[in-house]
């Protein structure tokens, strides 16, 4: 067929013209972008983790990565947002899924680990689309590796995320940040969570959690203080530390990400989330994942939509690192 990838000024292979071929024609890749083994090297890989056998309630995230490169067909190549062109600045390529054992978490966790780790070999950088959020924990182990040191992180998310077990089981959707804590992988002076919200088991939830380091904005915060003061204040605990972004979709208020295992009223629209995204230009970042995308429950592709375009951002924001 004629989805002859586009050469653009850098020497990079970009997205398939949508002049030439039709942006709903031809197996979805991330953006149209060629795939891994078309390039000779990629600044950045789009890889999908179809897994979710971490979750603690509606189950579905294993298809969301494919969901998200369907709704990702419409992305046009400029992002005047952050005055950028992320497919000729990066060779940007989409490495297609990582086989993941479905029926035996730890195993799970030891493949998405070891094929980060392959992928980022050469410098590589990994957006990743989930899968719940127990990969999260693999990819920091894989990103604070690379980065020689514990790496700061940004965590977008409805929840903590930092509980201990669920039904005695360490390893979940719930738990990655705890275990990344203890395991000595995030910098403990420049972690925070943003828009969390909703009822927890107890106030020790939030106790561990401040015992952790972790800052936090919640979604309430987000809404009186308004998206420069947080990104000010983001920016000020993070600085130039080597930067890992996580966003689990259910960030969003249900109304802007419907499909997804864990609603919960009350979240941040896709507007404030992107243009918070967008006030961190500059920052290093190193590794970024958008996870928690469950399409059973979603509508009109609307969460699909949502986390192509912060996937999109995020990808800029890497050819605009430091
Ligand atoms: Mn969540
Ligand atoms: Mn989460």
């Amino acid at each position: 067929m004629n989805n002859l990838p586009r050469v653009n000024a850098n020497g990079h292979i970009g997205p398939v013209d949508a002049a030439q071929v039709p942006r709903y024609a031809g197996a979805a890749t991330f953006a149209r972008l060629p795939r891994l083994d078309q390039v000779e090297q990629a600044d950045v890989a789009v890889v999908g983790v179809p897994f979710d056998s971490g979750v603690s309630y509606r189950p579905g995230a294993r298809f969301g990565g494919n969901h998200v490169r369907e709704a990702s067909r419409l992305l046009r190549p400029y992002n005047p947002a952050l005055d950028a062109s992320p497919f000729e600045n990066l060779q940007v390529a989409d490495a297609g899924d990582m086989a993941v054992n479905p029926f035996n978490i730890n195993e799970a966790i030891e493949t998405v680990q070891q094929n980060a780790l392959d992928l980022t070999e050469h410098g590589t950088k990994l957006l990743t689309l989930g899968g719940d959020h127990t990969i999260a924990l693999p990819l920091l182990r894989a990103a604070a590796e690379r980065a020689g040191s514990p790496v700061a992180m940004l965590h977008f998310d409805a929840h903590l995320d930092t509980w201990d077990t669920y039904f005695g089981a360490e390893y979940t959707h719930g738990t990655p940040f705890r275990r990344a804590v203890e395991e000595g992988i995030l910098d403990t002076e420049a972690i925070s969570h943003v828009g969390t919200r909703g009822p927890l088991y107890g106030k020790k939830d939030l106790e561990d959690d401040r015992r952790f380091g972790f800052g936090i904005l919640t979604s309430s915060d987000v809404f009186r203080q308004g998206v420069d003061e947080v990104v000010a204040k983001l920016r000020d605990r993070i600085g130039g530390r080597p930067l890992y972004i996580s966003v689990d979709i259910d960030v969003l208020d249900p109304a802007h990400a419907p499909g997804t295992g864990t609603p919960e009223a009350g979240g941040m629209t896709s507007r404030e989330l992107l243009e918070i995204l967008r006030g961190l230009r500059g920052l290093n970042l190193v590794g970024a994942d958008v996870v928690e995308v469950a399409p059973a429950y979603d509508h009109a592709d609307i969460t699909a939509v949502a986390a192509s375009h912060v996937a999109y951002d995020l990808i800029t924001l890497m050819g605009l690192s430091a």
